[in-house]
């Protein structure tokens, strides 16, 4: 039996990465036009930091998290977000005294979850976040930002923003309790997730997907009447820059996220192209992580955008330009012993034409073979170095996308030659 990949960690081919990478690139050339830096951290982190800060009674510490204990005993996660992570590093370098700061990092996540389209167990995201900032204003760089992003992509169209305040800390604990004194009086009528989250994590049953309990939540306690007024006017001051800045929003009250460390805005950005699993960027501030976390109280707004998933919308909506994946400009054939001719002479054309990319032939074979993998490889112009060119220090330029004659020219002649014709 052959082995095979693990369910839900897919492999990326060269066929894909292109398009990831023209993604990735776009994000980063972004991020860093703000003044983001980026950051790496450990993929494996103790059990205890995601325990602490994502939250023991969420679903991805209690059911998705890959937890091992290694040679030594100690427990060990793959990580299920970059949060957690990024603040332990920063924390443990100093990185949140005294200081604001700006950060990225992208990289693998893991979570035990359902694979299926857009949901994976080993997923991708590209995470921000911003530390030490207190106001409403940097909530409200992180979404200018996404949404400059979205439109440089071409995928505006297709995402909406929905936004909402969580409160403080204590605003939720006295909403909790109201609202689960609501439900428990309905407890038959909720859906059985539903009733098993009252005692677990009451304020996840506000994005149940059953249509019924979304009925019934129709008369619970908002949020919104519970959180303290430097909360609300915190929220008035985002709404009021999005709104001149004309990006459109949806407040949407039953917005509460899954982790346990967020308090006043939390977001998504959602599309309806994707299916059920539509959001592809989603975040929030977060200022009593790094304090539960045992640093010094340290202000903190982030998000995280699905890769995969932008991925897929990027497919979807054909926004893809032609120009990413682009093969090769030259394919240089070496016919007959000509081997370390060829590759010396590749290698002099790329230090005098650093502009084009060109891929020499390996491994023999005759001309017929050659020139068919030349074509294959999508090159404009095939170089022919046969034994009768090295002799002659001359070589074959043969135009294979253009009705042109091929034509010998002698090597001194064929930077120039080039240079023409690849600017
Ligand atoms: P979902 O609503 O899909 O369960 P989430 O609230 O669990 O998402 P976050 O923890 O906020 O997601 O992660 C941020 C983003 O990472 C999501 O909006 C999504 O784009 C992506 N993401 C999360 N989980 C997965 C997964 N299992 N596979 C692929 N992408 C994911
Ligand atoms: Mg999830």
């Amino acid at each position: 039996m052959k082995i095979q990949s693990i369910r839900g960690m897919n492999d990326l081919l060269p066929q894909q990465s292109a398009l990831w990478q023209y993604l990735e690139r776009a994000v980063a050339d972004m991020l860093d036009r703000y003044g983001y830096r980026e950051i790496r951290f450990p993929i494996l982190e103790q059990t205890e930091l995601f325990k602490r800060a994502v939250g023991e009674v969420t679903d991805i510490v209690e059911k998705e998290m890959y937890c091992f204990d290694d040679r030594n005993g100690d427990s060990l996660s793959l990580r299920p977000e970059g949060t957690a992570g990024c603040v332990r590093a920063c924390s443990e370098n100093g990185l949140l005294h005294n200081q604001s700061q700006r950060l990225w990092y992208s990289g693998p996540m893991f979570r035990y979850e359902r694979p299926q389209k857009g949901r994976l167990r080993q997923f991708h995201q590209i995470g921000v976040e911003a530390f030490g900032l207190n106001g409403p204003d940097i909530d409200a760089e992180l979404l200018l930002m996404t949404a400059r992003l979205w439109q440089q992509l071409h995928i505006d169209h297709a995402v909406t923003l929905q936004i909402n305040s969580l409160g403080t800390a204590a605003d939720r604990a006295t909403y909790r309790a109201a609202l689960v004194e609501f439900l428990e009086a309905r407890y038959e009528q909720l859906d059985k997730d539903s009733q098993q989250r009252l005692t677990s994590n009451p304020m996840r049953i506000l994005d149940s997907k059953d249509a019924q309990t979304q009925a019934l939540l129709n008369d619970a306690p908002s949020l919104s009447d519970f959180i303290d007024q430097p909360s609300r006017d915190h929220f008035a001051q985002l709404c009021a820059v999005l709104d001149a800045a004309g990006v459109s929003y949806e407040i949407n009250p039953r917005l509460v996220r899954g982790l346990d460390y967020y308090s006043k805005t939390v977001f998504e950005w959602v599309t309806t192209s994707l299916g059920a699993q539509g959001t592809v960027c989603a975040g929030g501030r977060y200022d009593g992580l790094v304090e539960q976390l045992g640093g010094k109280p340290c202000a903190g707004v982030g998000f995280a955008m699905g890769v995969e998933r932008l991925v897929l919308l990027l497919d979807e909506l054909g926004v893809v330009p032609d120009s990413i994946g682009q093969p090769v400009d030259l394919y240089l054939l070496a016919v007959g012993e000509v081997e370390q001719q060829a590759l010396l002479l590749a290698e002099n054309l790329r230090n005098e034409c650093p502009q084009i990319r060109l891929q020499t032939h390996c491994g023999g074979g005759s001309f017929k073979s050659q020139i068919k993998k030349a074509d294959k490889s999508g090159a404009t112009v095939a170089l022919i170095l046969g034994e009768d060119e090295a002799a002659s220090n001359s070589i074959g330029v043969k135009y294979l996308r253009e009705n042109l004659d091929q034509q010998t020219v002698a090597q001194v002649d064929l930077v120039e030659l080039l240079n023409n014709t690849f600017k």
